[in-house]
């Protein structure tokens, strides 16, 4: 018990680095939102979508514009939540429990511990809030069309995107960046450049969260439904007169345990879009009869459609991190800088006091469990990310209960490039650490050895150490590994979905959120996603009008 505590709480301490400062605003005066305690047992609408994250508000709101449209959120309402709205708490929203809590922890078969989100605006709701668009290449890759791209990223960001603060901490570490051959400096963009950047971020100059769901305030109102604590349990397929399975309807649960149909309206072009998340969208599917078929057997599941790729090519970026006690106070930050190197690794800080993780004082590690959240920090996070990655996992159901977690693995390191670029970015943290912009900060006592060990002494996750994990990068790498929180995968474009995110093999059903990536988009990926929410919005709207 002790042991998990202080996993939990070191895992705390880490995340806590995104900290920052806020108050709150007024929430907009959704006339459409409401728990689907009182939702009609049935309802017909030209579009049902599931989940109501950070893909799913921004396809809503713009479908909105030409049909009537269904959201269904399993988790409740962002607004008046202190948790959500002020970065200080973002530990705290993390870290809550409870089946109506925002996030819904989870452990990978890999021994990472991680999150989701259950909330309407989804992951935007509890994340570190850092913005920064794909790359110009991604965006090609994907064959997206670039001026539509081009127009649903501004779109996205005149409502939720901002420059962040940049005091000493972060400038320190971009000056670091430079020193270290990061180069060139690019300034404040949202664009993937080479170099050191200053990004966008969602919280705005009081610290204040602006979530997907305030992407609702383009929804029109009168074509608009969103129902909270709504767990789609299955969508419905006709098959009888159909060329192929055709999606007509959901089932979904209310609070009190009622189960309502939603149904689609008779007419063509009408669509079920699954916007549930890289963890959400799969176990959908297979709850509905498309996934493997064996393991649908396994659970009792009648099938629809053996579709072997269902939850295949699941992937989490690694992230490793070196914690650096300072020497003179920091300030509290969020991620502002980023490093894009050329080897495919991201280098990103975060800064700030009140995580009480006692790191600062050498010859103290690892630090002990009594007293621990009572001791103030100065000292900052510097991380790592690898694009990609190129090692991928698999989900699993574990039950057939919408509201359990499946169980994932994401296999970090399988592959010997995504290692190489791990220890490439730790040997680029360790060049910032060594630079002199940095030196104002840094304690002389405690040399980079003596960080690494502390990151070894410090159990962010569930894994073994090896007598070689403090001196070995590599073993650094893959003992020491956390999550960035920047899964994606499990219904991916040319697996589970066609270019139009159309579900293979049955009509009238779609996916749109990070489950349909093959890579993690920029170097963190709301920007895309919530872009890609107003993109596919737009082309469902398009055809619809073709139609
Ligand atoms: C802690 C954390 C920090 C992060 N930091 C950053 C960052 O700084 N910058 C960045 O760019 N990215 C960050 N990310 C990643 C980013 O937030 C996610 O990639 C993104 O939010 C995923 O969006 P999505 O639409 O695919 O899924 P989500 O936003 O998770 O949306 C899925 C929605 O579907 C709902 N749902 C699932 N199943 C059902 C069901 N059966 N019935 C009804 N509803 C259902 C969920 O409740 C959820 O609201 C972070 C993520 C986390 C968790």
């Amino acid at each position: 018990m002790a042991l998990q505590r202080w996993r939990l709480i070191c895992v705390l301490a880490v995340i806590s680095l995104f900290h920052g400062f806020c108050n709150s605003d007024k929430a907009p005066d959704y006339t459409f939102l409401h728990d689907a305690v009182l939702a009609p047992p049935v309802s017909f609408h030209d579009y049902i979508v599931i989940g109501g994250g950070t893909s799913g508000c921004p396809l809503a709101a713009t479908l909105s514009q030409g049909a009537t449209v269904l959201v269904l959120e399993r988790g409740g309402s962002p607004y008046g939540n202190g948790n959500i709205e002020n970065i200080a708490n973002f530990d705290a929203n993390i870290a809550a429990t409870g089946p109506d809590s925002p996030s819904q922890q989870f452990v990978s078969e890999d021994g990472v511990l991680n999150t989701r989100a259950r909330v309407l605006g989804g992951g935007s709701a509890l994340n570190a809030g850092f913005y920064t668009r794909a790359s110009k290449d991604y965006v090609k890759e994907a064959g997206w069309d670039e001026k539509l791209v081009e127009e649903s990223y501004e779109w996205v960001e005149s409502k939720v995107a901002f420059k962040p603060p940049v005091q000493g901490w972060q400038s320190a570490v971009r000056d670091g960046l430079i020193e270290a051959g990061v180069t060139p400096d690019n300034g404040f963009t949202y664009e993937h450049l080479l170099g050191t950047k200053i990004g966008g971020t969602i919280f705005d100059s009081s610290g204040h969260r602006h979530t997907a769901a305030n992407l609702l305030e383009y929804a029109q109102p009168e074509n608009t439904a969103v129902y909270l604590f709504a767990t789609v349990h299955k969508v419905l397929f006709s098959t009888v007169g159909e060329r192929r399975p055709r999606a007509y309807g959901v089932i979904f649960e209310d609070k009190a345990g009622r189960m309502h149909g939603a149904y689609l309206r008779k007419k063509a072009g009408n669509e079920i879009i699954v916007s549930a998340g890289a963890m959400g969208s799969p176990q959908v599917l297979m709850l509905s009869g498309i996934g493997p078929m064996q393991h649908l057997k396994n659970h009792g599941l009648e099938v629809l459609l053996d579709q072997p790729m269902v939850g295949q090519g699941m992937a989490d970026n690694p992230m490793n991190a070196l914690f650096v006690p300072t020497r003179k106070p920091v300030e509290v930050s969020l991620i502002e800088v980023v490093g894009i190197t050329s080897f495919g690794s991201y280098i990103e800080t975060a800064s700030g006091s009140g995580f009480g993780y006692q790191m600062g004082r050498p010859g103290m590690l690892p630090p002990p469990v009594s007293g621990f959240m009572n001791v103030s920090l100065a000292g900052g996070l510097i991380l790592e990310k690898i694009m990609g990655p190129i090692s991928k996992g698999h989900l699993e159901l574990r039950t057939i209960n919408p509201k359990d977690n499946p169980s994932v693995t994401f296999n970090y390191f399988k592959e010997p490039e995504d290692l190489r670029r791990c220890v490439q970015g730790m040997k680029t943290i360790i060049d910032v650490l060594n630079s002199q912009a940095m030196s104002s900060f840094r304690y002389n006592g405690l040399p980079v050895d003596a960080l690494i060990s502390m990151m070894v002494s410090s159990p962010v996750n569930l894994r073994p150490r090896h007598l070689t994990t403090a001196i070995s990068l590599e073993q650094f790498c893959i003992d020491t590994v956390m999550t960035i929180w920047h899964y994606h995968g499990g219904c991916q474009v040319g697996r589970v979905v066609d270019s139009d995110y159309k579900v293979i093999g049955v009509d009238s059903l779609r996916v749109v959120d990070g489950s349909t990536f093959s890579a993690s988009p920029g170097t963190n990926p709301q920007a895309t996603v919530m872009m890609l929410g107003r993109y596919m919005g737009q082309k469902i709207l398009q055809g619809r009008a073709s139609n």
